[in-house]
C-alpha cells in the first residue's frame, strides 16, 4: 500500500498568526432582560442579580447584569445565517478571504481533515449590564507545530475572541463596527482551541472501539477527574459550612462561600434512580447500557455507570464503586452490586 504524502504548510500558517479571523461583529440585540431571563431559567441559576433590579443594586451593580457565561450567546449569528453559510459551503461558494478560512483550508491540504474542540478559556473583566451592546473581534492567536496526539497527527489552533461593550445609543447607521470597538470597553475574552488532525493516525487503530467521550474539564471539576485517576471518588466540600456538593460548582449554595476542598467518598451508596439506554448507540459503549443516579452514603448524588448485566439492576439496590482507568487520560467510577 503506498503511503500518501501531504504538503507541509508551516510557513504559510505562521504568517496567519496574529491576523484577524474576519470582520468585527456586532450583537443583534443590546443586553436585555428577556434573553437573560430565558438563559437563567434554562440554566437553573436563581441568583436574583440577573432578574431583580433592586437585588442587583444591593449587590453593588448599576442594575440587572447578564451572567458572564452568557458572553458568547449575545453575538451568536443565529440559525438562519448558519444554514445559509452551510448551503454556500455545500455549493463550493465559500468566502476564502479571511484568515480563519485560509487556515482551515491549509490544514485540510495537510491531510488534517478531522476536527475536535479541545479547550475553551474565558476571562471576564466586568459584567454586562442591560443596555450594553456587544462587539467581538476575532483573531488567530496561535498555531502549533505538528504533534502526535492520541486522536491523530495534528496541529492545535487557538482563536482569540475579544468582547467589547459600548452603550447601545452609540450604535447608528453612520458608525462602523471597527469605530465602535475603538470606543468600547474590553469586557471579556475567549480563547477557543481546536485540534485539526489526520483521521486514522491516532493511538487507536480505526477498527478498535473508539475511546469514551472526554468530559469537559473545567477549573471547578478538575479535582474530581484527577481524583479518579488517583483512585479516589472525591466530593466537593464547602470549607466554611461543610456542605457537600456534586456536581462541582465554584460556590456554595448554602452559604455562598467560594472556599472549597473535598472529601474522599467511601464509594458506597444506593441506586436512587436508573435508566437502561438502548438507543442511540455510540460506538464507545456497550448496549444495553445501564446508567444509575447513585446516592452516596455521604449524601450527594452522581450519574455513573452501572457495571455488568443491565437486567440485574433495580432502584434501591446497594452499590459499591470500582474506579476503572479506561485509557491514559480517563478514569471513571463503575458501580457494582454491593454484596457486603
Ligand atoms: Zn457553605
Amino acid at each position: 500500500m503506498s503511503e500518501v504524502t501531504f504538503p507541509d504548510h508551516s510557513a504559510a500558517l505562521a504568517e496567519l498568526v496574529g491576523q484577524s479571523s474576519g470582520p468585527v461583529e456586532l450583537s443583534h440585540d443590546p443586553v436585555n432582560t428577556a434573553m437573560i431571563r430565558h438563559w437563567v431559567e434554562a440554566m437553573g441559576d436563581h441568583n436574583p442579580v440577573y432578574v431583580d433590579h433592586d437585588a442587583a443594586i444591593e449587590a453593588g451593580y448599576p442594575g440587572i447584569i447578564a451572567p458572564q457565561t452568557m458572553l458568547q450567546a449575545w453575538i451568536m449569528r443565529g440559525l438562519r445565517h448558519t444554514m445559509a453559510l452551510e448551503e454556500a459551503r455545500a455549493t463550493g461558494n465559500v468566502p476564502t478571504s479571511d484568515a480563519n478560512s485560509t487556515m482551515m483550508a491549509l490544514f485540510d491540504e495537510e491531510g488534517r481533515t478531522s476536527v475536535v474542540a479541545t479547550n475553551c478559556d474565558q476571562e471576564y473583566f466586568r459584567p454586562l449590564v442591560v443596555g450594553d451592546r456587544l462587539l467581538v473581534r476575532s483573531s488567530i492567536e496561535a498555531i502549533s507545530d505538528p504533534k502526535q496526539t492520541g486522536l491523530g497527527h495534528g496541529r492545535f489552533a487557538t482563536s482569540l475572541m475579544e468582547f467589547f461593550a459600548v452603550p447601545n445609543d452609540l450604535v447608528t447607521k453612520d458608525v462602523t463596527n471597527e469605530e465602535l470597538v475603538a470606543k468600547g470597553e474590553l469586557i471579556g475574552t475567549m480563547r477557543f482551541r481546536i485540534l485539526k488532525f489526520r483521521p486514522g493516525t491516532g493511538a487507536q487503530a480505526p477498527a478498535k472501539k473508539p475511546p469514551r467521550p472526554r468530559p469537559a474539564i473545567t477549573a471547578d471539576n478538575e479535582f474530581y477527574f484527577e481524583g479518579l485517576r488517583a483512585g479516589e471518588l472525591r466530593i466537593q466540600r464547602c470549607v466554611d459550612c461543610g456542605t457537600l456538593r456534586h456536581t462541582p460548582l465554584p460556590g456554595c449554595n448554602q452559604c455562598q462561600s467560594l472556599n472549597w476542598d473535598y472529601v474522599v467518598s467511601a464509594g458506597r451508596g444506593v441506586v436512587y434512580s436508573m435508566v437502561v439506554n438502548h438507543y442511540p448507540q455510540v460506538a464507545a459503549f456497550d448496549y444495553p447500557l445501564p446508567i444509575g443516579l447513585i446516592e452516596l452514603d455521604e449524601g450527594t448524588r452522581l450519574v455513573a455507570n452501572l457495571a455488568g448485566d443491565a437486567s440485574t439492576w433495580a432502584i434501591g439496590q446497594r452499590v459499591v464503586a470500582v474506579i476503572e482507568q479506561l485509557d491514559d487520560e480517563l478514569a471513571l467510577p463503575f458501580f457494582h452490586h454491593d454484596n457486603a
